[in-house]
Order: structure tokens, then sequence, then C-alpha cells
């Protein structure tokens, strides 16, 4: 039964399911979990038929799964994920050298601690009670709760919404929230992965983007669409890549292939940080458009 049937980005109330649920069981916030690897299992995904983004209208209600989020093997990850938002940083530092800087959805704060280290007075805000407390044992100021957030206040020269976007049903209002606390010339960067990437064709419903945390996705143009009607406008576009041990990859690459080609992963990889772009997530970003 769908309670809410309206699209999340244009509104349009023309939805047609495009993939059942796969999802067996009760769920529980470790189906949330970053680190989640049950790739192709996703709710009942409907296609507005009006501007084609895809959503899980079943799944709208996820904040008390985030809020109870325990993933001890996210922030076993650090050394790599800092790699990763130092990346990040690095194209936004471009656009936006310094300044007060918000990451929403920061986790256990790896992209704040590296802002911090590169001269941004940066904060986050983060729902899972969990990965907070781990940002307050490293002294990084992390808020719980989600955006807009009162301990929060005030605007910002640089947001941050790396990989959010996809786990919220109200995804237009987040973006009208953040262009409404960028300062004037701000710059917001938004990650997420692309539907319609290469990778997410070929790989169809095993796409390791299809999973349950991922209520909403996105293409080029169903994420620029909903920039739009949130009064951002986009000033730079690529495609990011991620860090991850060679391990991860292995592991994760393994859940593809026939149970006869499994092999351990070789010792001389295990700590070896490699980066892995298949094209398909998008980094925009983007500026408040001019009243
Ligand atoms: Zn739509």
């Amino acid at each position: 039964m769908v309670k809410d049937s309206h699209c999340w980005v244009c509104g349009c109330q023309r939805l047609r399911l495009v993939k059942p649920s796969n999802i067996h069981g009760a769920l529980t916030s470790s189906s949330f979990s970053i680190t989640d690897s049950h790739y192709g299992m996703t709710g009942a995904i409907y296609q507005c038929e009006s501007c084609a983004f895809l959503q899980c209208m079943d799944l709208a209600e996820v904040l008390p799964f985030y809020e109870d989020l325990v993933d001890p093997t996210y922030d076993a990850g650090r050394p790599e994920r800092s790699i990763q938002a130092r990346k990040i940083l690095k194209i936004a530092h471009k656009l936006q050298p310094g300044g007060r800087l918000l990451d929403i959805g920061a986790g256990s704060g790896f992209l704040v601690e590296q802002a911090i280290q590169l001269g941004y007075r940066a904060e986050g805000i983060e729902p899972s009670a969990w990965l907070q407390k781990m940002a307050l044992q490293r002294d990084l100021p992390i808020h719980l709760g989600t955006f807009p957030h009162a301990a929060a206040s005030g605007t910002f020269d640089l947001i941050t919404l790396i990989d959010v976007i996809e786990h919220v049903s109200n995804p237009v209002d987040l973006l009208k929230n953040i262009a409404e606390s960028l300062a004037p010339g701000g710059t917001a960067i938004i990650v997420t992965p692309d539907v319609n990437s290469l990778a997410a064709r070929i790989l169809g419903r095993k796409w390791w983007h299809f999973r349950v945390a991922h209520i909403g996705y996105f293409n080029k143009r169903t994420l620029c669409f909903a920039l739009d009607r949130a009064g951002l406008q986009s000033v730079f576009m690529c495609r990011p890549a991620w860090y991850f041990t060679a391990t991860y990859v292995w592991e994760r690459t393994h859940r593809y292939l026939p149970k006869f080609l499994h092999l351990a992963t070789p010792s001389f990889l295990a700590d070896t940080v490699i980066p892995v772009n298949l094209c398909d997530s998008w980094l925009i970003a983007c500026k408040r458009e001019k009243p």
C-alpha cells in the first residue's frame, strides 16, 4: 500500500512499479548500515512517469533506523574514507577555499576532520548516536540529529552532502534548506549514485547501489531538476572515485562471482588502499541562483 504517492522530485502523482521489493523479513537498523553488502536488495521501486525519478515510497520513514545505527566496519575503514574525504575537499577547495563548512550526514566525522586540517571552520550533523559519539571521542564537532539543526545555525560557505540525498524521502526540501543556509557566494557539494551510469546498466538489479538504505535513485537529469527546484545551480560536475582497501574490493567483487571462483585475498594486497572509479556517481558543486 502506497501511502503518499507523489514523486519526491517533481510532485507528479503518476508513478509505476518498476521493481518489486525483495526484502524478506523485518528491517532493522543493520539493514541500513553504510557497509551493507546485500547488493540488489531494495524496497519496491516506483518510477515517476513525468521526470523518471526512481523512489521507494514504502520506505519513506527510515530515520529511526539511522538513529539506532551501529556500524563498526564503517569506522574500521577510517584511513581510506579519510583519503576519499580529502579528495572531495580538494575539489571543493578550488571553489570555496576557506570559511565555515557544514557536513550533513557526517558519520563519525571523516570529512570534518580533514576539513579542519585544511583550515575550514568545520562542523557536521549526524543522526546516528553511535557514530556521533565516535566523532566526539575524537573531539570533532558533530551535532546529533538532522539538518536543519539548532546547533548549526547561521550560514555556511561550504555545505557537503556526500552520499546522503539517496537516503531521504524529501530531497527537494533538503536541498532548499541547504540553499537557504549558504552564505552569499557559498558552495554546496552533493555526491550521489547515478542510476543511469554504464555500471548501473551493466550490473542491472545487482548494481552495488541498489540496497535497502537507498530509497531515491538519481541520474544527471533528475538531480539537476531537484537542484533547480531548490534554487541551486550546478557550476561543476565530475565522477568522484572511492577509496577502499584491496581486501574490501576483493571481497565485494566476489559477491558477483560464482562460488567456485572464490579465492582468499592475497596477503600482499591486504592493506593497500586503491581508488575505485566505476563512473557511477556524480559529484555536483552548486551555488544559489541569483534572485
Ligand atoms: Zn517526478
